[in-house]
This record gives structure tokens, C-alpha cells and sequence, in this order.
């Protein structure tokens, strides 16, 4: 069961438009697998909608416009729109699949029309970016391969993580497909998987290992940022 979430400031920039494409993505993807969010957001974009409506209609009583012109033109518009197969919402969208070191396994929707560079491993971590240009943000898909740890570090910035197959844990806690985990430099922790899992992150700076043999770590951190 999904435990963490994205929170509602996050879910109303994302509704908004407000968002980075690499957050963006990190959000639709959890809704594919969250209801919950998915009804958030549809009460969201069902507000701003209304907004916009009513905000509309106050210009036309401000400007003592005839509203039957109005009612015109919004149905001139919505012929122009439903004329346009470029506007159409229906354009199917291939699933892709990616074969990881313990399973094959189907993106979501939001994360199959983005390109990956290619795959590259280090130690028990491969990763693959996404081609978006977002610097300093950066997102890759990672696959952590069955019995995987990464060493105990901090963030310099914020990393998110959304975990889209499998399961890992960490010092806070255990997490399953679907779980969208934000943490900064508050947060210390080293995730471990048994079974091997699949995760998007996103993150704005290199991870931090700061003490002892952990320095030893910091190329890790600079790999999977
Ligand atoms: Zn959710």
C-alpha cells in the first residue's frame, strides 16, 4: 500500500503548471498509481477550472458585453478544438519496458514518452537520466539490483525519490511501488533492498557522505545525482 505521498502544495503546482518537467513527471506517475492523489487532483483542476469560469464571467458583467456574443465564441472555440486532431487526448501512448538486473518491467505512462541516456552501472546501482535539461535538477530511473545498499548519506539539496517497482528500506521506514519520498538535508539514511527494486529520482545536488570510510562513498553520491 502507498504511504507517502506528494504533499497538497506540491499537488496544486502541479495542477497549476507550476512544476518542473522532471516533478512534473515524478507527480502524473505517482497518480497512475494512487488514487488517492488522482482524486486530489481532480478536485483541483475542477476549482481552478471554476475559477477561471467565474473570473470570466466577471469581465463580461464588467464589460456589459453581450453574452450571447460570448456564449458565440465558446462554441466557435470548442468546434475549433473538437475539430483538431492535434488537440485530441486520446493519442495512445506506447508502454515502454525496461529489462533491470532482476526483472522486466513497465513504466508508467508519464515516464514512457520521455528518451533515456544510456544505462550505467556502478556497484550495486544502475542509472539511466532522462534527456531533460533542467540543470541543476537532475532525474534518472535506478535499478538497485537484489540485496543493493546505498551507503548511509545525506542531500545537499532535496532528493526525491518515487519508488515504481519493488521495495526497499531505510532508517526511517519500509517502502512499496507507488511510495513518493522527499527528503533534504535533514534526512540521513542508507536504502537496502532485498528483492531488487526500480525508483525515479530527482534530485538538485550530489548525495553527501560525510564521515569517516563513507568519504570513501562520495563518487556514489556523485553518480546518482
Ligand atoms: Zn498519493
Amino acid at each position: 500500500m502507498i504511504t507517502h505521498h506528494p504533499s497538497d502544495e506540491l499537488l496544486a503546482a502541479f495542477t497549476q503548471g507550476e512544476l518542473t518537467a522532471s516533478l512534473s513527471i515524478a507527480v502524473a506517475a505517482h497518480n497512475e498509481l494512487c488514487p488517492v492523489c488522482q482524486e486530489k487532483v481532480e478536485k483541483l483542476n475542477a476549482q481552478h477550472a471554476q475559477m477561471l469560469f467565474d473570473t470570466d464571467n466577471e469581465t463580461v458583467d464588467e464589460a456589459s458585453n453581450d453574452i450571447q456574443e460570448v456564449e458565440l465564441s465558446w462554441m466557435s472555440m470548442i468546434d475549433d478544438i473538437t475539430d483538431d486532431d492535434s488537440q485530441s487526448l486520446l493519442v495512445p501512448i506506447d508502454i515502454k519496458s525496461v529489462q533491470l538486473s532482476y526483472d522486466k518491467v513497465q513504466l508508467p505512462r508519464a515516464l514512457s514518452n520521455v528518451s533515456l541516456k544510456k544505462w550505467s552501472k556502478l556497484g550495486d546501482v544502475s542509472r539511466a537520466r532522462l534527456e531533460l535539461e533542467e540543470e541543476p535538477i537532475r532525474s534518472s530511473l535506478l535499478d538497485i539490483s537484489p540485496g543493493g545498499v546505498v551507503p548511509l548519506h545525506t542531500h545537499k539539496g532535496f532528493e526525491l525519490t518515487l519508488l515504481l517497482d519493488g521495495s526497499f528500506e531505510d532508517d526511517m521506514g519500509t517502502y512499496h511501488a507507488g511510495d513518493f519520498i522527499w527528503l533534504d538535508k535533514s534526512h540521513t539514511h542508507s536504502p537496502r533492498t532485498t528483492d531488487g527494486c526500480l525508483c525515479y529520482a530527482v534530485l538538485d545536488d550530489a548525495m553527501e557522505f560525510k564521515e569517516g570510510f563513507s568519504k570513501l562513498f562520495n563518487p556514489i553520491g556523485s553518480f546518482l545525482y
